[in-house]
């Protein structure tokens, strides 16, 4: 599914063929978690094939290793070019791009004193599909960000992604949604969430999620559009009650809720400011021009 006879992937510099590619079975990250990695979108725009947000996905791939030690020699300009090198070589356009920094062998516990860098991409849908999502409260919450550097993307810390996306499945939900050690909204498996109510939206503040690209693009186009967005402590009570609610994430876009626990939602997900936030987003990655905003937000 992700790779055949024909795959390139990028090694430290090289491009070789995923099929004869080798890892180190002693490698630290394999057993414990110790990487980092990115998730990116590439998309076959009106101006040629273009990776979203590009700059802010390898920024955060430097931070997620500063902030657990991973050694990081690389520059943003040459992992941009060898990721469109990458998409040319797998005559790839709408795709996935997956950056990951892992460690040489060591069974220690010792912080790692030079890592390795792959590239992968691989053409993927929608990760979450286009339908409207049953989304079940999850027994699991996000990781105590006193336990983990809860801002950074770790191989370990998607265990409990794992393990939540897991049981929502096991009790036939689409999704789940998972709280922070208080017990406030968090975020889910491997997205950010938004709440819409009179046409405001509402999204968890940071420190016990991750600061999705996503959700800033989310942000940002609300600023740009005069939607107010509120960052604050969300209960699960005031969820339930909202008029619409979706998840976003680079592999999951936008994606609207049908309900939760299954509860629905006061408006439908159509008629819903969220609805034409979705479409500007899908509009931003495609560099398509948006012709009136007025009506696509109704103001
Ligand atoms: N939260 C988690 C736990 C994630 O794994 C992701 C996906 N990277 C997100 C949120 C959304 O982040 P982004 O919009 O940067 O993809």
């Amino acid at each position: 599914m992700y790779y055949n006879e024909e795959t390139i992937l990028y090694l430290d510099g090289k491009f070789v063929k995923a099929a004869d590619s080798k890892m180190n079975f002693y490698s630290q990250s394999l057993h414990y978690g110790y990487s980092a990695f990115e998730g990116i979108r590439s998309y076959k725009t009106a101006n040629g094939t273009k990776i979203f947000k590009q700059e802010e996905h390898y920024d955060r791939l430097r931070i997620s290793c500063e902030a657990v030690g991973i050694p990081y020699p690389w520059t943003n300009e040459e992992l941009i070019l060898a990721s469109y090198e990458l998409l040319q070589k797998n005559n790839l356009e709408d795709a996935y791009i997956r950056p990951l920094v892992f460690c040489p062998p060591n069974m220690s516990l010792q912080k790692a004193v030079s890592s390795n860098i792959l590239l992968a991409a691989w053409e993927w849908g929608a990760y979450l599909g286009d339908k409207l999502l049953r989304v079940g409260l999850s027994s699991f919450q996000r990781p105590n960000p006193k336990g983990f550097k809860i801002h950074a993307k770790i191989g370990g810390h998607y265990v409990n992604s794992i393990m939540a996306c897991q049981e929502a499945k096991d009790n036939g939900f689409d999704e789940a949604l998972l709280t922070d050690m208080n017990g406030y909204v968090a975020e889910g498996p491997g997205a950010n969430v938004f709440y819409e109510k009179e046409g405001k939206l509402f999204t968890p503040c940071l420190g016990n999620i991750l600061a999705g690209i996503t959700r800033a693009t989310v942000i940002e186009i609300c600023e740009e559009w005069g939607i107010e967005v509120t960052e604050k402590q969300i209960t699960v009570e005031e969820l339930k009650d909202a008029d619409t609610v979706f998840y976003c994430g680079t592999a999951a876009e936008i994606i609207g809720w049908e309900s939760l626990d299954g509860i629905g939602f006061k408006i439908p997900f159509n008629n819903s400011v969220s609805r034409k936030i979705q479409l500007a987003y899908k509009n931003r990655v495609l560099e398509l021009e948006v012709e009136d905003k007025k009506s696509l937000v109704g103001v």
